[in-house]
């Protein structure tokens, strides 16, 4: 579905991505994981069009992405940060995203309704916790039924419970054939959620691996365990501290 082919981007002096190439395809929850600073955003902005790379290319079923921007119609996006005009009230950004939008079919509210984000709708943007905007950002990127879902540190700022709704809803979508693609730092909430993993480093693919192949290799049934397992094969010098998750 989605093909990045050695995909190269340079901030300055700065190699943010280097040399980047991975298949992503339906049906799949993948994870992006690596330390702050190693290209995780910089990956998913190329593949939304918000970065161009300096070398490489990347493919939105079979078609090059390059100048184009209606494949963006088939992605749900959450950033990790999301922005929104400070004094609209949270239904008025819903309506706008609708707006804009202009979806014929149904709407997917039902993490609208999980978070429950019906008895919100007066508030404004400016007011809300970051927790608050982290749900009506994942609420924006459910809404419209994608194909693809792109989530940006999801989970981040949001409460447990919160955060296990998301999970539910992210596994509900893969089962359904969805394309998942995940950045977090959390490890052990990705456990049952995900099926393969790339893990980057320094703008660098470390390694890209099925779950099943990580629990082969490794012998590890936690992911946690099972990549820091992976690292310390890759990476023998590390020091325990740095080895932790
Ligand atoms: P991650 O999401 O893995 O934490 P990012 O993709 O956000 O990492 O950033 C990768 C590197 O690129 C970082 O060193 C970051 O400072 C740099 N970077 C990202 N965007 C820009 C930009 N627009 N201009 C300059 N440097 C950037
Ligand atoms: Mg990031």
């Amino acid at each position: 579905m989605i093909i990045a082919s050695n995909v190269t981007k340079q901030f300055g002096k700065l190699k943010a991505l280097d040399d980047v190439s991975t298949t992503c395809n339906k049906g799949e929850c993948i994870a992006l994981i690596g330390p702050n600073g190693s290209g995780k955003t910089t990956f998913i902005k190329c593949i939304l069009g918000m970065v161009v790379p300096d070398s490489g290319f990347i493919t939105f079923k079979d078609k090059n992405i390059l100048h184009h921007w209606k494949y963006r119609d088939g992605i749900g996006y959450m950033p990790q940060i999301g922005r929104y005009p400070d004094n609209m009230t949270i239904g008025q950004v819903l309506d706008m995203m609708k707006d804009i939008r202009n979806k014929k079919t149904a709407l997917d509210e039902d993490l609208i309704k999980a978070f429950s984000l019906h008895n919100l709708l007066n508030k404004r943007m400016r007011t809300l916790s970051g927790g608050t905007r982290q749900k009506v950002s994942a609420a924006l990127a459910f809404l419209f039924d994608p194909a693809v879902l792109i989530l940006d540190e999801p989970t981040a700022g949001l409460d447990p419970v919160a955060a296990e709704s998301l999970k539910e809803k992210i596994i509900a979508e893969k089962e359904k054939g969805k394309l998942v693609l995940i950045t977090s730092h959390v490890l052990s909430e990705l456990d049952d959620l995900v099926t393969r993993i790339i893990y980057m480093q320094e703008g660098k693919l470390l390694f890209n691996k099925t779950i099943e192949a990580l629990r082969h290799d490794t012998g590890e049934d936690k992911l946690s365990k099972a990549i820091a397992s992976v690292m310390t094969g890759l990476t023998p010098n590390l020091s325990s501290k740095e080895r932790k998750f």
